[in-house]
């Protein structure tokens, strides 16, 4: 039972630990998506950036956040979807970044994607830290995802495509 105002600060940290659908390990917040949260017209907005456009999670992502402030009694909420600035791999916390490579998963080391897929490109494997890797799919488990191997520790990883 809510008797104040809950701080817009109350609302972020409730929502903050919502984790990605696809790599449970991060969270929205490690992922720089949750970008905002204010009232405004006695609702709480919620503004996320979505990842990928393809990225199918924005949905579930705007549920859950839905439903946390739900059960604890704010119901006046809205979730606002922003494009602009465009979310970028620079926005993941290096604590993300660290935390996919413990998950198996080749963290992006730039935010441009011009350069992606091109030869000069080093993926380092999360597994053995080698840099003799190759790409077998630009769409690995997800379209957000491209699937490499490495050639040392035979593995197939995938790499956190940079957006
Ligand atoms: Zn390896």
């Amino acid at each position: 039972m809510i008797t104040t105002e809950p701080t817009l600060e109350y609302i972020y940290n409730l929502i903050s630990e919502i984790p990605d659908p696809e790599i449970p390990v991060i969270t929205i917040k490690d992922l720089g998506i949750l970008r905002d949260v204010k009232f405004v017209d006695n609702k709480y907005v919620v503004t996320i950036t979505p990842t990928y456009t393809a990225c199918p999670a924005m949905g579930m992502i705007e549920d859950q956040i839905k439903e946390i402030l739900f059960s604890n009694g704010i119901t006046n909420v809205k979730v606002e979807l922003t494009y602009s600035p465009t979310w970028t791999t620079d926005w993941l916390s290096q604590e993300a970044k660290l935390k996919l490579k413990k998950y198996g998963i080749a963290p992006p080391n730039h935010s441009s994607c011009t350069k992606l897929f091109s030869t000069i490109d080093v993926v380092v494997c999360p597994r053995c830290n080698s840099k003799h890797t190759e790409l077998i799919s630009r769409f690995g488990s997800t379209a957000c995802k491209a699937l490499y191997k490495c050639d040392d520790c035979k593995e197939t990883f995938d790499l956190f495509k940079c957006h």
